[in-house]
């Protein structure tokens, strides 16, 4: 294989009914970083029916460049439909880097793609860094149940693939006034070889889904609640007062308290939002692991000694419901 053959990065940007969804918009701004170290462009890859709305996006989030797709085999996501599309697309461009969110298409689509095009991936990755000498990417992971952090490079293949956790990276501003060249493809899917077919989607269910990796603030319970209904006495109202979204410690989840959607850590979502407060949970580190890269956390905990403290940036000792609800109320005051 040719390495000098190969170039630029790639950035999938999954849709929703037409438009950009968070997983691979955040990957624009590390995926430029890394491109433009290399001397190269990040470029923004899309298939759907109709892109120009996330056409527009991308570039806005800092595409350098966009491939675009469009065909009604686009329209839904399907394992076959998608991975046709961009091995052809790989097979054209020979990107040397390509990168996806680890949401649930992501996770689908990356290891099809990467066994189509016989090359490696490094799954959810955390941290992402680049040899320039070698131009290979140093994709870093943890491993080992979070109790180390593995970083692997792709030395002998190209493209190099890997997903990345949603909420990990942060989106730029996006910036409308950019430009871009926009490469248009025609490319359908050979008859028969989508063996499955979206018959209904139901939007209520994604309504009501919690997008916790775009929330600005959290609201977390964990064991500490000692039940099902904490949830939804104390930490839903003082979420509701904020306008932020409720998390969990898998402990809650495990309990069977609140759905596993919720839960926040090494198993759950990574977040980072402007403000994260953890109710009940004492600190463990696989719960800090997706947490910890919020701009402030309050702990409100009965154990003055809760690892927690040690990462938050304000901490309130005491029994959360008697806490939570005075500040819930106080909140609804200064909204008055
Ligand atoms: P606990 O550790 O039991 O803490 C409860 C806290 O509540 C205590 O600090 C207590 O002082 C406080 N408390 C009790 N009553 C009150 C009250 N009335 N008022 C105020 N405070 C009170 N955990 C995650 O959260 N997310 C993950 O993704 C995750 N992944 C994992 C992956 C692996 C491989 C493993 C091994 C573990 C994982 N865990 C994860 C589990 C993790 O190790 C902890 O067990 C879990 O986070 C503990 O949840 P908790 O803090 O709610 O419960």
């Amino acid at each position: 294989m040719e390495f000098s053959e190969y170039k630029n990065l790639w950035v999938f940007i999954e849709t929703d009914d037409g438009k950009a969804v968070s997983g691979g918009l955040e990957l624009l701004n590390p995926g430029a970083q890394l491109a433009h170290r290399l001397g190269q462009q990040v470029v923004a890859v899309i298939l759907g029916k109709s892109n120009d709305e996330a056409e527009k996006t991308a570039i806005a989030y800092g595409a350098d460049s966009v491939i675009s797709v469009e065909d009604d085999d686009y329209e839904a996501y399907s394992t076959e439909g998608y991975t046709y599309g961009l091995v052809q697309l790989v097979e054209k461009y020979k990107p040397s880097i390509l990168m996806i969110g680890a949401t649930i298409i992501g996770r689908d689509l990356g290891p099809r793609l990467a066994c189509r095009l016989k090359t490696g991936l490094t799954a959810d990755c955390t941290e992402l860094d680049v040899d320039t000498e070698t131009g290979h990417v140093a994709w870093t992971r943890p491993a080992f149940g979070g109790n180390l952090m593995a970083t692997i490079m792709c030395e002998r293949t190209r493209p190099q693939m890997g997903t990345v956790r949603p909420g990990v990276f942060k989106k730029i501003a996006p910036d409308a006034s950019r430009t871009a060249k926009i490469s248009k493809e025609r490319i359908s899917v050979p008859e028969g070889q989508i063996r499955t077919k979206l018959i209904e989607s139901i939007r209520e269910a994604v309504a009501e889904m919690v997008k916790l990796e775009d929330a600005e603030i959290i609201v977390s319970g964990g064991r500490g609640l000692g039940g099902p209904e904490g949830f939804e006495t104390v930490i839903k109202p003082l979420a509701d007062a904020l306008g932020g979204a409720v998390g969990a410690s898998r402990a809650a989840v495990d309990s069977g308290w609140i759905p596993h959607v919720h839960q926040v850590g090494q198993t759950g979502k990574t977040v980072a939002p402007k403000i994260y407060i953890a109710c009940g949970i004492s600190g463990a580190i696989q719960h800090l692991a997706g947490m910890s890269g919020a701009d402030c956390i309050i702990a409100v905990n009965k154990d003055p000694d809760a690892p927690i403290f040690g990462v938050a940036d304000y901490g309130i000792v005491g029994d959360l419901y008697q806490i939570l609800p005075a500040m819930t109320a106080e909140i609804k005051k200064l909204k008055t």
